[in-house]
């Protein structure tokens, strides 16, 4: 026997639709490339992402043909974000820090159409506007007074040129809510990028499962700043669940150091904001540098990497800032964990709480999670045994982007390449990825922790540890830090700092020092190019 429910298909548009109606007067703040602030409502941004459905059809846009954005956080991408998908394009969120031949893999490999770009990168597209093989038409996204005068790049449209020439009456088509949506490729530490392409069921099912106040708890009270790029898995889909809640938008445009930051928070009165370790970092610098406070400031997600105790202790302590700790991964929309505390744990103390906060978190209703040996028997749930983590979902990856790399799944689950551990209460820890894991002696030792803890130290700004040969051990742990500015701190000094802190086999054998740590196109630490670095150093024998 069916139900006797209505069948309406999950649609990314239907976001957007639910935004106007509901929430039409609620604001959209950027800060944009030509250095000005742009604000504007819901209402305004759904009338011109109508202009701009109609401007691709004009543009020759058919269902599902990729269109790619090289862009920051701003107004014009959240159109594009609604325009391409909600008119059956697949939107393709090209990440700009990857160096120029990457980015033309990647375009090809996509097939993309159309590119959107803010001016910015205009130098990076006269390098390759030559060199991709599918794109046939280039669009800045900028007003006609801002476009450059004379450009390499052949046939360059203005964005706001065609949005002017596009009414802004527009019916979002219907289809199959299996429909591609948008796509995002993995940052290829290891081979070349692959394709992740969502839905647009997955990405509504994500959207909702994420605003769930046990996950980035986010409501139509808030003022989200999303900090992490739009091309860095959808925001961790803060543009589609602002709309869903009605939440008011703050982008920061490429403004991403601390002043600017700052400032926006203040001015727009910010309650949520969402970035990797490594933002967060300069922001900080730059707040304990000045002085300053934030006034409305509630809530930050921190994911990407392991957000270090040392910084969530900053926030929570000095700034009044709670932190969720979050985990998750392209291939998974991209949330799979965040880290809120069950009512049980109201009563612990305030240590016993940041240790449980420095765990990755619990699954979000929709993920599920096991963690398995070497076997692939499954571990228990205590909090110590560590194995590798493998999820299962609705916005969890079945395949890559045309079959690359083969059937990624093992009997229905995806293995996440994350060693973790799941403790009797359901929160998972990652203690590294697989391919970082140090081994020392046939045991594994957690560069997380030992990261962690060299950064409370006062005088350590980012520290990566990493595995370094050793004739007896195999490999032994290796710690690579870099001081924070002015600060004076020896190998010694850094050594002793774990005396009592961890099992004493698990303390680092060597501390070297570095200007700066390497850091990818999504702002986390280079592991692989530190352990080529350091490819022959000698750990001292004892
Ligand atoms: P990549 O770094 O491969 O481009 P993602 O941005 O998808 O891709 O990163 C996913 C990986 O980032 C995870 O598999 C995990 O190793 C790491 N990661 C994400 N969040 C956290 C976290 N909170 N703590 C530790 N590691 C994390």
């Amino acid at each position: 026997m069916n139900g006797l429910m209505m069948q309406q298909p999950l649609l990314i548009s239907s976001l957007l639709t639910h935004a106007e109606r509901h929430h039409g007067e609620q604001q959209i703040v950027s800060r944009r490339v030509e250095g000005d602030i742009h604000r504007y409502s819901f209402r305004d941004m759904a009338g011109r992402s109508r202009r701009m459905a109609n401007a691709l059809g004009t543009l020759g846009m058919k269902p599902g043909d990729r269109v790619a954005t090289l862009a920051w956080n701003t107004h014009r991408h959240m159109e594009l974000y609604y325009a391409v998908s909600g008119a059956g394009g697949v939107l393709h969120t090209l990440n700009p820090r990857l160096h120029p031949d990457q980015v033309v893999w990647i375009a090809d490999h996509a097939e993309d159409q159309i590119l959107f770009f803010d001016l910015t990168f205009l130098p990076v597209i006269e390098a390759i506007a030559s060199r991709v093989k599918t794109i046939r038409t280039f669009v800045a996204m900028t007003s006609r007074a801002h476009m450059p005068a004379s450009t390499k790049v052949p046939g360059l449209l203005c964005f706001e040129e065609l949005c002017e020439q596009h009414a802004p009456e527009f019916a979002w088509p219907s289809f199959d809510e299996n429909t591609a949506s948008s796509l995002c490729y993995t940052s290829g530490t290891t081979g070349n990028p692959k394709g992740v392409l969502y839905s647009h069921r997955s990405t509504i099912l994500h959207t909702m499962a994420s605003a769930m106040p046990d996950a980035l708890n986010v409501s139509t009270r808030d003022c989200i700043l999303p900090v992490v790029p739009m091309f860095h898995v959808n925001a961790w889909g803060l543009p589609y669940s602002a709309c869903m809640v009605g939440a008011k938008l703050v982008f920061p445009g490429p403004g991403l150091d601390g002043k600017s930051l700052h400032e926006l928070f203040e001015s727009e009165k910010v309650t949520v904001s969402a970035g990797v370790p490594t933002v967060w970092q300069g922001l900080l610098g730059y707040m304990d540098g000045n002085d300053l406070k934030f006034s409305t400031m509630r809530r930050t997600i921190i994911g990407g990497s392991a957000c270090p105790p040392a910084m969530m202790r900053s926030f929570q302590e000095r700034y009044g800032v709670q932190v969720l700790h979050a985990w998750g991964m392209t291939e998974m929309s991209p949330i799979g964990t965040v880290c809120t505390l069950k009512g049980m744990q109201a009563g612990l103390s305030a240590d016993e709480k940041m240790a449980v906060q420095a765990k990755q978190g619990r699954a979000v209703f929709g993920v599920d999670m096991k963690i398995v040996g070497e076997d692939g028997a499954e571990l228990p749930w205590d909090g110590k045994a560590a194995g590798e983590l493998l999820v299962r979902g609705p916005w969890i990856i079945s395949q890559y982007l045309k079959g690359e790399g083969g059937n990624p799944l093992v009997d229905g689950w995806f293995p996440t390449g994350d060693v973790a551990n799941i403790d009797a209460n359901g929160f998972m820890q990652i203690t590294d990825r697989s391919k970082d894991v140090i081994k020392s002696g046939g045991e594994w030792i957690g560069s997380i922790d030992l990261e962690n803890i060299a950064m409370a130290h006062p005088a350590v700004a980012m520290a990566a540890c990493i595995a370094a040969p050793h004739p007896k051990w195999d490999e032994r742990p290796l710690l690579v830090v870099m001081k924070k500015p002015n600060a004076e701190v020896t190998r010694e000094d850094i050594l002793a700092f774990y005396e009592g802190k961890i099992a004493k086999w698990w303390t680092p054998d060597d501390v070297v020092f570095v200007d700066a740590i390497p850091l990818g196109a999504t702002g986390k630490m280079q592991k692989m190019k530190l352990r080529e670095m350091f490819r022959d150093h000698k750990l001292p024998t004892a």
